[in-house]
């Protein structure tokens, strides 16, 4: 089979069957990449230029009602220092960032069950009301059309809400029984309907993930069509059952974000912290590889270290205005530039 004539393929059609994807997938090679790479750099560059979007991420609590087998914040996980920001700490989190060029906040959590519609719905309205031009992101997990619905209401435009893998058997062994891909695909569609903007995404290297898995998920992503998709490497968690697995590859989470470009030119995919966890280039590597979103912490220092996900997280001994400002350089290092706006998604 020709790889190349493959990604040629991918290239001039967007679209390949789940059999080429997975060939591909597993045929990657420094030289593939390569020639991925100056493809999927382009096609960015025809849709963002070079600009690279700024996503605040707050991380507003870490208590979770979830027991997922790979994450540092489930239930199970005894030993980790349970935290929750007041709404006036978020909003101070938001004043801060909105000093810095942020125009879109995030908050994520694990799915606190103190955290209330309304009490939601409270926050959202706050920051709307203060800033009118910024994009609201919640990061929350799964919850009914309803309160989906009422977030919107109050003022929240997207909403990331990753689907993990794609292949329900997959999906069992990385989660609870009590959690289903058929209830988080809903999930995601609910979303749609209410008209956010809406991310999926999905660990690279995960335990027990194939190629074939991975090839799932782009044929998902192509049925989807998303507005945004987050992918990183798996890194394990000391305090979780996956603790002793391997974790994921730089090299196949670039390849992945290379062909999620080419496959839907138009997405934000972010150059996430795992990546720079697993590679201290890796978000440099991840704009290169075709990335357009970075998302520094804007969480306040003292809770950093309490959201671990993965282990030896990185950023979480820095200010915001650090954290903010080093991806600057970062990003201006490779020629560049931070955009000081929403950022919203372009049209296909
Ligand atoms: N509770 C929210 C937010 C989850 S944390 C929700 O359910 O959407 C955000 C993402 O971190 C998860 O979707 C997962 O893909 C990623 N993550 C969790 N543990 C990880 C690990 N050990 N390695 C890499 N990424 C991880």
């Amino acid at each position: 089979m020709d790889y190349f004539a493959l990604i040629d393929k991918l290239y001039s059609t967007r679209c390949l069957d789940k059999y080429e994807f997975a060939e591909l997938i597993k045929n990657q090679t420094q030289y593939l990449s390569e020639y991925l790479f100056e493809k999927s750099r382009s096609k960015a560059y025809e849709y963002y230029g070079n600009n690279i979007y700024l996503r605040g991420l707050i991380e507003f609590t870490n208590y979770c009602k979830n027991d997922c087998l790979y994450c540092g914040i489930r239930r199970s996980n005894s030993k980790a220092q349970r935290y929750r920001l007041t709404k006036e700490e978020i909003l101070l989190c938001c004043h801060e960032g909105y000093g810095l060029g942020f125009r879109t906040f995030v908050l994520q959590g694990g799915e606190d069950m103190y955290f209330k519609d309304k009490i939601i719905e409270d926050i959202v309205y706050s920051i709307r009301s203060e800033y009118p031009d910024c994009a609201i992101t919640l990061s929350i997990g799964e919850k009914t059309k309803e309160s989906y619905q009422k977030y919107f209401d109050a003022g929240a435009d997207r909403y990331l809400l990753r689907h993990e893998t794609a292949n329900p058997a997959h999906y069992e062994k990385l989660h609870p029984p009590d959690l289903s891909l058929k209830k988080r695909k809903e999930c995601l569609y609910n979303l749609k309907e209410i008209g956010y903007q809406v991310g999926c995404g999905f660990m690279v290297g995960s335990p027990y993930q194939t190629a074939e898995n991975l090839a799932e998920d782009m044929m998902f992503i192509k049925e989807f069509e998303p507005h945004m998709v987050g992918i990183g490497p798996f890194i394990p968690h000391t305090d979780t059952p996956f603790h002793d697995r391997q974790q994921g590859t730089v090299d196949v989470t670039l390849f992945m974000i290379g062909l999620l470009r080419l496959m839907q030119p138009n997405l934000l995919l972010p150059a996430t912290t795992a990546l720079g966890t697993a590679d201290p280039l890796g978000r440099e590597k991840g704009i290169k590889a075709g990335a357009n979103v970075v998302m520094p912490n804007l969480s306040p220092i003292e809770v950093r270290k309490k959201y671990m996900l993965y282990d030896n997280k990185i950023c979480t001994g820095d200010e915001a205005a650090e954290c903010r400002f080093c991806l600057q350089r970062r990003v201006e290092s490779i020629g560049y530039r931070i955009a000081v706006d929403r950022g919203d998604c372009k049209k296909l």
